[in-house]
């Protein structure tokens, strides 16, 4: 749903077939990051969102006894949004659903199983069975598998599905009216029954519990079960306003390839990970975010089908590395040995006494942050000291307006590519092939001054230009760190480029070749050296 609220504004068809008559109301994701939220605000359905998360959520990790032994309480907002976001998936699928409703060329089509593929070099064609049991066709140019973990469409097209799934089952219980109150997320790393307890937004409280081998789902989940394992986390079980219960397994595994042909895969359907990081939901929307300009790029915009594969390239080993990080945290979590358990507490009692390490864990920075080396990236560009930024996701500080208002940066820029530069218009340097790349691209052009500069009228900057204030010094900041005033960003806010104002069509034009854009003619824009592109990658 999401791809399909990305992709809605540029007026390319999209239709969703669903197998269910209405969403999944199970409980499942809690944990939402900045990034996630991030795409929320570029699918304009942000503000909708906030309503179902709160910010700011504490994780505490807790040894059998109730010593905090790790903390995690991340503070800033560089992207734009609190780093640690609880949230109810089901609320927030719904702001999804609503959001499609903008969009004439978007149609979901509830109750629709997909049962069929194929993929013949030119269109895939889809059968699908109705809910009344008809048997439906429909051809597409791509076809997403945003299938979950048990993808059809991922066997159909042969891609295995590598990895584990761990023998432990987990009780999952959501509690209307919260009999616990506490407002973080405390993971309780008790060997003899290890436990989450999670305050969510709207006073809903998450209980997981680890499944003993000899226990099963029916017994856990009858009105007994139920409050036997809800005695462990509160005095009064038989009061608790349970609104769902169902068991899980955990499972650690990554799609072979993203892509077979006209075939893509995303979200659980491409990557299955434990749920100690809450970072399956988060990944999931990750992926539409990368997916969802290249395939307006390729469709609408002339762009070459190998465009596609970049995809894989950029998402699949970063979430290789969710699902490692995930089985990791989950290690540490729930040893079922008191000698292991033991062993980690004295471990993090000796780590929590050197601050850097402390803060390590506290401000989150064991999170793997994507870092693009290949792809839509173009290097090598600028002759500033630093290239670290490229392939990295800009930050989103607040900017002012020349009307006034202050915004985040994204809402001044829009779904689209963007040159963001720090005081001068690189715009004016642009050569003429430079200028036919980023006009194809749809790119606009934002240029950022300190506020105190904003309402003088010396702004002398092109009419289409964006000037904005730097609010915060976050942008100053950021240009000054990374020694360079010109960043070119893609639709998903990574950075494609850095330049200064003089190096802009060396870079716009590589961007072309990246975007494997062809020319009116067909041919394929830059080949070489002589039309001034840079290496990519
Ligand atoms: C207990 C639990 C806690 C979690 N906590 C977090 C968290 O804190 N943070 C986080 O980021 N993630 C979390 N997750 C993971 C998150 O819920 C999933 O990663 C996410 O729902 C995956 O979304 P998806 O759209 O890829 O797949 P799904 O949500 O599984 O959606 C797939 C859809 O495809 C439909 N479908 C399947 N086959 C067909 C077919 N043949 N034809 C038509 N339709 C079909 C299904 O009916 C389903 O609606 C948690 C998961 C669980 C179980």
């Amino acid at each position: 749903m999401m791809i399909a609220n990305l992709v809605g504004p540029s007026g390319l068809r999209v239709l969703i077939l669903e197998q269910l008559p209405s969403l999944i109301d199970y409980p499942r994701g809690v944990g939402m990051d900045d990034e996630c939220l991030r795409v929320f605000q570029s699918a304009g359905l942000v503000e909708k969102a906030i309503p179902f998360t709160f910010p700011n959520q504490w994780l505490d990790f807790r040894t059998a006894r109730g010593r905090t032994f790790a903390m995690v309480k991340p503070k800033g907002e560089a992207f734009g949004f609190p780093k640690r976001n609880a949230f109810i998936q089901p609320l927030i699928d719904r702001v999804l659903l609503e959001g499609l409703v903008r969009y004439k060329n978007v149609e979901m089509r509830l109750g629709y199983e997909m049962t069929g593929l194929s993929d013949n070099g030119r269109a895939v064609h889809v059968t699908a069975r109705a809910i009344d049991g008809e048997e439906r066709r429909f051809t597409t140019s791509y076809l997403v598998g945003c299938d979950g973990g048990r993808s059809l469409t991922r066997k159909l097209v042969g891609i295995p599905f590598e990895g584990q799934t761990e023998s432990t089952r987990w009780l999952v219980i959501d509690i209307k009216n919260d009999p616990i109150g506490v407002p973080s997320a405390i993971l309780v790393c008790d060997p003899s029954r290890p436990y989450v307890t999670i305050a969510l937004p709207h006073g809903i409280r998450r209980l997981e519990f680890m499944v003993k081998p000899n226990e099963t789902e029916e017994e856990l989940c009858s009105t007994e079960g139920l409050k036997r394992i809800l005695s462990i986390a509160m005095p009064d079980p038989a009061s608790a306003r349970i609104i769902r219960s169902r068991v899980y397994t955990h499972h650690a595994r990554l799609a072979k390839a993203f892509r077979a042909g006209r075939v893509l895969l995303a979200g659980d359907a491409a990557h299955l990970m434990p749920v100690w990081q809450g970072q399956g939901y988060n990944s999931g929307i990750r992926d539409a975010n990368n997916l969802s300009w290249k395939l307006i790029s390729v469709l609408r915009d002339g762009c070459d089908p190998t465009l596609l594969d970049t995809y894989e390239t950029e998402r699949r080993e970063h979430a290789r590395a969710m699902i490692s990080l995930s089985t990791l945290v989950g290690r540490i979590f729930s040893p079922t040995s008191w000698l292991l358990a033991s062993f980690r507490d004295v471990v993090f009692g000796i780590l929590n006494r050197i601050p850097p390490v402390r803060d390590y864990v506290v401000q989150m920075r064991f999170k793997p942050m994507p870092k693009y080396t290949e792809g839509v990236v173009v290097g090598g560009v600028s002759s500033g000291r630093t290239r670290n930024a490229v392939g990295r996701l800009f930050v989103q500080p607040r900017v002012a307006l020349r009307n006034g208002s202050v915004v985040r940066l994204d809402d001044a820029i829009g779904y689209r590519f963007a040159i963001v530069a720090w005081a001068a218009d690189p715009c004016i340097y642009m050569n003429g092939e430079a200028r036919r790349v980023w006009s194809r691209l749809n790119g606009t052009t934002v240029v950022v001054r300190s506020q105190t500069e904003l309402m003088s009228d010396t702004n002398d900057v092109d009419p289409e230009t964006v000037l904005v204030g730097d609010v915060s010094g976050g942008l100053k900041e950021w240009f000054a760190t990374e020694d360079t005033s010109v960043a070119i960003l893609r639709p998903d806010r990574f950075v494609a480029a850095v330049c200064r104002p003089q190096e802009i069509s060396r870079a716009i034009n590589a961007l072309g070749r990246a975007m494997r854009m062809q020319s009116e003619k067909g041919v394929p824009y830059c080949t070489n050296a002589d039309n001034n592109c840079a290496n990519v990658g």
